[in-house]
């Protein structure tokens, strides 16, 4: 009689436990649970900002291509920050995701620099064209274009972020990373090689929730039939397309693993779907067609290449709680937080 009751009682030691040992393992920021990236985010989710600090030298000074005045001009890379973080991120997001831009933007510099590229910006460490490397604005530049009110009481947020993450920069086998960032996902991220055609370990899809609130997370662009062929046409002198039944000539083929349009077939053409993107002016290559009489919807997610961080959703992960390395982890797949400065 004995091993029934041993049975029994194990079996309720487990029933017990099983529940007690689920929520413990859970609780609290388990949302990502589906991403690859949770262990980084629960290893690390109790880290502040002064873990990082292990040096405390002057910062160094680098040498920008201004755009805009076409001069090149030596500047501290932590106030030549202050213009970046103004120009790519909203003051009206989060501390914790402005903080985690701040160290992507520094990250982008120290790659630069590190990996000696100054092609394209006059032999400078960086430029502010941001189709090229990042935006920026001068103090004077932001102050005559957001006025005395955004400077009093928005610009010391942004400069604060930098300040807090003063040095830090995202390193993977101890080298800066190539930190690609962009405004919307889909819900997920993608791979780099699917998008462009490096392949790089830290730039790997990631689940991205949280990403409804952005404006840009659904859009859509409507055009008609006969502008879609006209378009075509312009850009591919062989394609044989006509208006009169574009939808059984007009179809996907493949997707990337987070959803972007690989190839689309139309007419005799395979076009892909950077392409369509860039022809059509939508926000992703993340879209669906939808024909309505005589007009084409393409019906888009996200808005941008989709590679590295989301920005709409590192503020969906702030507002969440997460603190700006836990976003930095997530996003940027087995990285560290160096401090070089
Ligand atoms: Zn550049």
């Amino acid at each position: 009689m004995k091993k029934p009751i041993i049975f029994l009682i194990g079996t309720m030691t487990f029933c017990i436990l099983l529940p007690v040992l689920i929520s413990v393992l859970f609780y609290g920021k388990n949302e990502i649970s589906s991403s690859e990236s949770t262990k980084n985010i629960m290893k690390k989710s109790e880290q502040d900002k002064d873990t990082y600090e292990t040096v405390d030298s002057t910062s160094p000074t680098i040498t920008v291509y201004n755009c805009s005045t076409n001069k090149t001009e030596k500047m501290d890379i932590e106030t030549f920050l202050y213009g970046v973080v103004a120009s790519e991120m909203s003051s009206d997001f989060s501390e914790e995701a402005l903080k985690a831009q701040a160290v992507a933007a520094r990250t982008y510099i120290i790659y630069k620099i590190e990996n000696n590229i100054t092609q394209g910006h006059n032999g400078a460490d960086i430029c502010t064209n941001s189709n090229h490397c990042q935006a920026y604005a001068s103090y004077e530049e932001l102050k005559n274009k957001k006025g005395d009110e955004w400077m009093n009481n928005s610009y010391p947020k942004i400069k604060q972020a930098v300040d807090d993450t003063k040095g830090h920069i995202l390193t993977y086998d101890n080298k800066a990373i190539l930190p690609l960032y962009f405004s919307t996902s889909s819900g997920k991220t993608e791979n780099s090689e699917e998008v462009f055609s490096a392949q790089y370990p830290y730039l790997k899809s990631v689940s991205s929730p949280y990403e409804e609130q952005s404006p840009k997370y659904y859009t859509e662009k409507k055009i008609n039939k006969n502008d879609f062929v006209n378009l075509l046409k312009k850009n591919y002198s062989s394609i044989s397309i006509s208006s009169e039944n574009l939808n059984n000539t007009v179809k996907i083929l493949d997707r990337t693993t987070a959803g972007s349009v690989n190839t689309i077939q139309v007419g005799n053409k395979k076009i892909t779907g950077r392409n369509m993107r860039t022809i059509f002016g939508l926000n992703s290559s993340n879209f669906d067609l939808g024909f309505n009489g005589d007009t084409v919807i393409f019906k888009v997610k996200g808005y941008g290449h989709g590679v590295g961080m989301s920005q709409w959703g590192a503020e969906g992960m702030a507002q969440k709680n997460y603190k700006y390395d836990e976003i930095l982890f997530h996003y940027y797949t087995d990285t560290q937080i160096k401090d070089i400065y």
